[in-house]
């Protein structure tokens, strides 16, 4: 059913070959990032977890549009954010802030590109710094708009500087010229926000990468913009905070309610509406043989070391994305740890 665009693979095998693939295995304290030991998260993740490589040194965001007035921004590193945003006759509405003011204005150069419109809104997808620390890049007059739970994280904005870092290689001047800047605008289940000739939908259907996910859509072009939910063509869930049933119920909701052609991720490969599809294969099956695992008595250990990542959810070997294998390999066995410690009431 799922229709495999092409793929394009290029700075980030270069970026992955480069990270280490270990790092101290286990760890007395774990939680998810969501709870007290935020910022020791990649310590306390299984041997084997990659950081997702998020520097955005030399990246280039490339305009596609999708539709009229439509556009996606793709990095040209597929690690590193994306981004796009939506045109109508009074202004424009820009989808993530990505990660500091340089990114921030490579969005606003894209837009003036096609438009001498005002930026009216900025949407958070997430609240992680790869999304929020161009905030404070944009102009004063756009309206940030995020989910409550998205801007309540948004204030623990020193834990996040310091979790970023295994994600751009320790470089703290990385995003040395962000500062703390809230949305203006919170909600709850779902806004529309008319552009002027062009209505655009936000919606948070429920917790999943993290506990306020945010869904764009342009209902004309079909498209969707959908942070870290998904995170591109043949990509698996990123379990980064437990509760994976309800990660599973959210993706559940998102296909059952849109009807998606084209989806930009917030990392990683364009894809199709048929990705949600596969997300809800992987999340059931994770959480099916994790619950398996536990209730036969498995330690966390043993679950993670036994349930190792099928063929079926890796890129194949001769694909262009092959050198990916070991970054969805360690991803696998972080959320099968997340999942058990959802089990094991953390
Ligand atoms: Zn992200």
């Amino acid at each position: 059913m799922a229709r495999n665009g092409t793929l394009r693979l290029t700075a980030f095998a270069a970026v992955l070959s480069g990270l280490a693939t270990g790092g101290p295995a286990q760890a007395q304290q774990r939680t998810g990032i969501g709870e007290e030991a935020y910022s020791n998260f990649f310590e306390n993740a299984p041997e084997g977890f990659i950081p997702p490589p998020l520097h955005p040194e030399g990246v280039r965001l490339r305009t596609e549009e999708l539709g009229e007035g439509v556009y996606a921004l793709f990095s040209d590193h597929p690690g590193v954010d994306n981004s796009g945003f939506i045109v109508g006759e009074r202004g424009v509405l820009v989808i993530d802030a990505h990660i500091n003011g340089e990114m921030a204005r490579q969005i606003q150069s894209a837009v003036s590109a096609v438009t001498d419109r005002p930026i009216l809104y900025l949407v958070n997808t997430n609240y992680h710094g790869d999304h929020t620390f161009g905030n404070s890049s944009f102009p004063a007059e756009t309206k940030i708009i995020a989910h409550r739970a998205t801007a309540e994280r948004m204030r623990r904005f020193e834990h996040e500087r310091e979790f970023l870092l295994p994600t751009v290689n320790g470089d703290t001047s990385v995003y040395a010229d962000a500062t703390l800047r809230l949305p203006d605008i919170t909600f709850e289940e779902s806004l529309r926000i008319d552009l002027g000739g062009r209505v655009v939908e936000v919606w948070h259907f429920g917790r999943g990468n993290t506990p306020g996910d945010t869904v764009v859509y342009a209902p004309d072009a079909k498209a969707a913009w959908t942070g870290n939910l998904v995170v591109g063509e043949e990509s698996i869930a990123v379990v980064f905070e437990g509760r994976t049933s309800e990660y599973l119920a959210t993706i559940a909701r998102l296909a059952g309610t849109l009807d998606i052609r084209t989806i930009v991720p917030g990392h990683g490969f364009k894809t199709t509406g048929a990705t949600l599809g596969r997300y809800m294969a992987y999340l059931s099956s994770l959480l099916n043989d994790v619950r398996r695992a536990f209730d036969a008595g498995w330690t966390e250990e043993e679950t993670v070391a036994a349930l190792s990542l099928e063929e079926r959810w890796l890129p194949a070997a001769d694909s262009q994305l092959a050198a990916l294998r070991p970054f969805f390999v360690g991803l696998h066995r972080l959320n099968v740890q997340q999942t058990y410690l959802d089990l094991a009431g953390r």
